[in-house]
C-alpha cells in the first residue's frame, strides 16, 4: 500500500515576502533609533540643534570693559575705579597723576582719562588691527605696541586728553614724576622720573 504523503502546508510566497520586509524595515527602525540614540547621548545631536554655543568662541574677540577699554562715548576720569582700565594702574602712577591733576584743576583744566590699563588680549587686537591698517608689522609696531612691550598692559601708562590737559601735562608733568615718554604720542604718559626730576629723552614712537 502506499500512501499519499500529506502536504506540507506551505507558506505562501507573498506571507513570506511579508515577513522578510517586516524584518528588514525592523532592523532599519532599530539601527536608526541606536544612532539617534547615540548622538543625543554623546551630546552631538544636541550640538547640531543649538549651533550658536559651540561657534561662540570662533567669533572675533571684541574688547570690553574687563579687558581695560574704555568706549568713546563715556568721559572717564582717574575717580572711576569701578573700570578696570583704572583700577588696574599701577598705584604710584595713579597717585602721581591724582595729584598733577588736583593742581590742574586749579588752573582750570581737567584730566580725561582716554586709555589706562589694558589686558593682553585687547593689547593684541589694538596690534592686529594696526597691522592691518598699516600693512606690515613693522610699521604697525611704530604706532602700537605688542602686548609684550607695552605698559598699558603693566598698568604703567596712561592716556590722557583734551589737548589742554596733555600740554599741562607735558610742561608740568616732572614735578610729578609724570613724562611723556613717547615723541609721537603727546597723550601716552608714563612715571619715569622722580618728582621734580628731569624727564628722560622721549623715544621717537612706541618701537624705539
Ligand atoms: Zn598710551
Amino acid at each position: 500500500m502506499f500512501h499519499v504523503a500529506t502536504p506540507v502546508p506551505a507558506v505562501r510566497p507573498s506571507a513570506r515576502k511579508r515577513r522578510v520586509a517586516f524584518v528588514v524595515v525592523g532592523a532599519v527602525i532599530a539601527g536608526l533609533l541606536a544612532i539617534v540614540v547615540t548622538l543625543l547621548v554623546t551630546g552631538t545631536f544636541a550640538a547640531a540643534v543649538r549651533p550658536i554655543a559651540p561657534l561662540a568662541p570662533l567669533l572675533p574677540f571684541e574688547p570690553t570693559a574687563d579687558d581695560g577699554l574704555i568706549s568713546g562715548d563715556t568721559e572717564v576720569t582717574l575717580a572711576d575705579h569701578d573700570l578696570p582700565a583704572i583700577a588696574r594702574l599701577d598705584p604710584a602712577l595713579a597717585e602721581a597723576m591724582r595729584d598733577a591733576e588736583m593742581d590742574a584743576a586749579a588752573d582750570g583744566i581737567e584730566f580725561e582719562v582716554t586709555s589706562g590699563w589694558r589686558d593682553d588680549d585687547y593689547q593684541r587686537w589694538l596690534f592686529d588691527d594696526a597691522v592691518d591698517f598699516y600693512g606690515s608689522e613693522e610699521t604697525a609696531r611704530q604706532y602700537v605696541a605688542t602686548p609684550e612691550r607695552s605698559s598699558h598692559v603693566t598698568g604703567h601708562a596712561v592716556d590722557i586728553g583734551p589737548l589742554d590737559a596733555q600740554l599741562w601735562l607735558i610742561q608740568y608733568g616732572s614735578a610729578y614724576g609724570i613724562c611723556q615718554t613717547y615723541a609721537n604720542e603727546r597723550w601716552h604718559f608714563e612715571r619715569a622720573t622722580e618728582p621734580g626730576g628731569v624727564c628722560p629723552e622721549m623715544k621717537l614712537d612706541a618701537e624705539g
